[in-house]
């Protein structure tokens, strides 16, 4: 009984790729120095899975900064204001694409499907030419062979890779990314060529698109793709990877008859329809790759479940023909839980990361081929057991408080332009008022306190002083500026969830359960292992504080209850739905005590709201009714003019438009400067009743470039031509606590500049 590994998290136990990548970029190391960490780490994975006992063990998984990125290298299909003119990519053209540098924005950036990672988007054209441009795949599988380590190359399929792409600048409406099918597959079979020359016998392509609800056309375009690839894969065994959702049955019935194709995998852990499909039909002497194991969170399987599923599967397509398999790439769970040295023991034994999910899938396969171990699986229901009955996990009251709160609905009395008229008078602002989103620069030295005193280094007293002098120097700078509501720049925070985590209950932490995010960074998502409630206020004394500072409104700054559930790893014993509401009655206890100190301003982040999202359109509006219906409770009870607002980040907010207009929030600022364009549609194309504060980010915070005044002006200007000048607001994108303060001084300073101008020619 064979075992499979989907993808595995590349940032490295102890980041180390994170610290090679930045030391890198700040010109403190070389090539050479980041090639060899990066290597490193592939080594110590590969050789991991082989202890582990994994049979197909992926490669080509690494990527310096993104999979849809390498990919895009591979293809050669590199947007000309790069400058490349063919060749090897270096570095240098590699990290423009996708950090953008002094002089080109970089390319746009957005989610992963339903994760919080993201990709680099293919920008594609009819002027796009392709060609075999980088050897990544096959120099990875040949270091692995180097080492005797067989592995299966994993490619992004070329069909998932063109619907995930955009069409470039400029391309008529009528241009089909997919007829670049043909453009690119020749490459395809390029690679798979120098694969198989090299010794490759397995090869594996990731085509999660199949989970999405797609049409008969875009089907079409696999069967079309595998007969091509056909005969230049033939001899190899072809893996179809499908994750993060069921399988809509057009699509299990497409992908089954693909040609060429020996192979497939499927997410079972979000695919209990997709079991039944099989069980139904499976094409007779394929591989079957069962998901079974969860890439998307970090709780132990359960073993004997798995197993009978698995069981059931054995009966399906025979003994050989089943691999054991995760449900998606690891890349989305924590690295290695032997780092965790914080954890009691017995939430520990609750949990799997990367490297125990990798004994798991082994332990399956090990126990289907009749060779289980039993103290394995007995630790595992003694740790299932424990957790089903631990008083750590259930709160009685919490759990009265949220049914209480089903069927019924909470929204604000009064309407929001009512509300708006209230808030004008109290806070007294401008025409196009500016703002910014609320972290500023997070410097070595701020991290250094932080980290100081978490570690009990510094006293409480000294820790105060210094983050109250930091908040004082932001509050002093904005002033200058002359921006017009205000922020405490968040120092005390190291991150926008984990602030909220530590402070409420029902939430565990790693010291070292990091997950990327994008590129070099990555966060640390919190553990929701129990029922959720406030003990106390969380952030009442550092915004009273910061508004004891200044005349200017100030913003308190709070995170939102769907962003908190969906960047944490939440509970699998519940709905999530459930979870979300608990979180939601501690903001709501939040909101109520920031007003009551005198904060009128509130902006609860829903960063995530968006990509929460089900990727099935019939899972949809479940999903949107509660995490609305979440936000709403929150601030249901405030006064009608304590201003609420709310943010959201790298969202296509065109499909959810009319749930964000739900969310009944006074002011939105949203992401936006990398695709400005579609906002505009939304207002342009008509038909959306938008009456509330909206303040589309006017530039790009993820990049180092300093945006001109007069770039700046003519966004601001355009979206004037769509959106009331009442209701406009001027902001950054997104937070500026990545950013440095060499970069944020002048680019706010354009910022307001340009607000004034477009003041003026109102
Ligand atoms: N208030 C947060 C910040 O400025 C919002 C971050 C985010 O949207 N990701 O950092
Ligand atoms: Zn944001």
């Amino acid at each position: 009984m064979a075992s499979h590994v989907v993808g595995y998290p590349r940032i490295g136990p102890k980041r180390e790729l994170k610290f090679a990548l930045e030391s890198f970029w700040d010109g403190k190391s070389n090539a050479e120095e980041l090639h060899k960490v990066a290597s490193d780490l592939r080594v110590s994975i590969w050789k991991q899975m082989a202890d582990a006992g994994i049979k197909y063990i992926p490669s080509n998984t690494f990527s310096y900064y993104d999979q849809v990125l390498d990919t895009t290298a591979m293809l050669g299909a590199v947007p000309s204001r790069y400058g490349w003119s063919g060749g090897d990519i270096g570095f240098d053209v590699y990290f423009s694409m996708a950090r953008g540098n002094a002089s080109v924005p970089a390319m746009e950036m957005t989610k992963w499907f339903d994760t919080n990672y993201h990709y680099i988007v293919p920008e594609l054209g009819l002027e796009t030419e392709f060609s075999y441009a980088s050897r990544k795949a096959v120099q990875e599988y040949k270091e692995a062979r180097a080492l005797g380590i067989d592995t299966v190359p994993v490619l992004v399929g070329p069909v998932s890779y063109l619907l995930l792409s955009k069409p470039a600048k400029g391309v008529g409406k009528s241009f089909s990314l997919l007829s670049l099918l043909d453009k690119i597959l020749p490459i395809y079979m390029e690679v798979v060529a120098e694969l198989k020359a090299a010794g490759a016998s397995w090869i594996q392509f990731d085509e999660p698109t199949l989970v999405m609800d797609l049409d008969s056309h875009k089907l079409h375009a696999f069967t079309h793709a595998y007969k091509e690839l056909e005969s230049s894969v033939s001899g190899l065994n072809v893996l179809i990877e499908t994750y993060f959702a069921d399988l809509p049955a057009e699509a299990y019935n497409t992908v089954t008859a693909l040609k060429g194709v020996t192979a497939i995998g499927f997410d079972l852990v979000r695919g209990s329809n997709t079991l039944d499909l099989i069980k139904n039909g499976y094409p007779l002497g394929k591989y079957l790759f069962a998901g079974v194991v969860d890439g998307r969170n970090i709780w132990a399987n359960d073993l004997d479940a798995s197993l009978s599923t698995l069981q059931a599967l054995e009966g399906v397509v025979g003994k050989d023909k089943l691999v054991v398999s995760t449900s998606c790439s690891l890349l989305h769970t924590v690295v290695d839980l032997v780092n965790e040295t914080k954890l009691d023991e017995e939430l520990k034994s609750w949990l799997a990361f990367a490297a125990q999910k990798l004994l798991e899938v082994n332990g399956l396969a090990k126990a289907l081929s009749g060779q289980k171990d039993e103290a394995f699986y007995s630790a595992n229901a003694a740790a299932h057991a424990s957790r089903r009955s631990s008083p750590r996990v259930t709160d009685e009251d919490v759990q009265i408080a949220t049914a209480a709160l089903k069927g019924s609905d909470h929204r604000r009395a009064t309407n929001v332009s009512a509300r708006l008229e209230s808030q004008h008078e109290k806070l007294n602002l401008p025409i196009i008022p500016t703002t910014t989103i609320g972290s500023f620069p997070q410097t070595l030295e701020l991290r250094k306190i932080r980290r100081e005193y978490k570690a009990s280094k510094i006293s409480e007293e000294d820790y105060v002083k210094a983050i109250k002098e930091e908040i004082a120097a932001v509050v002093k700078l904005q002033e200058e500026l002359g921006i017009d509501v205000l922020v405490h720049g968040e120092p005390e925070r190291n991150d926008m969830v984990e602030y909220f985590g530590e402070q409420l209950s029902g939430f565990a932490f790693t010291v070292n359960g990091w997950v990327q995010s994008y590129g070099s960074r990555c966060v640390k998502p919190p553990i929701i292992y129990g029922d959720v409630s406030r003990p106390k206020s969380m952030t009442v004394f550092w915004s009273k504080l910061a508004q004891s500072m200044t005349q200017r409104p100030m913003k308190g700054m709070l995170t939102g209850p769907v962003t908190i559930l969906n960047w944490s790893f939440v509970r699998n014993d519940q709905p999530r739905n459930e979870t979300c509401y608990q979180i939601a009655l501690a903001i709501k206890n939040e909101v109520e005590d920031l007003e009551k100190a005198g904060i009128g301003v509130i902006q609860i982040d829903e960063a995530a709201l968006r990509e929460g999202l089900p990727l099935r359109k019939s899972e949809q509006q479940f999903y949107l009714d509660w995490a609305v219906h979440s936000f709403r409770i929150t601030n249901s009870a405030v006064q009608d003019s304590t201003q609420i607002h709310t943010h959201m980040c790298y969202s296509n907010f065109n499909d959810i438009i009319d749930s964000i207009i739900e969310m009944d929030a006074d002011v939105i600022t949203i992401e936006n400067s990398r695709s400005n364009e579609k906002l505009l549609s939304v207002f342009r194309e008509g038909g959306v009743k938008y009456a509330a504060g909206m303040g589309p980010g006017v530039y790009d915070i993820h990049s180092p470039r300093i945006p001109s005044t007069e770039e700046i002006v003519d966004r601001v200007n355009k979206m004037l031509t769509v959106l009331d000048s009442k209701f406009l607001w001027v902001n950054p994108d997104c937070g500026l606590k990545t950013r440095k303060y060499s970069e944020v001084k002048p680019a706010l300073s354009n910022m307001v500049a340009a607000a004034k101008l477009a003041r003026n020619n109102l």
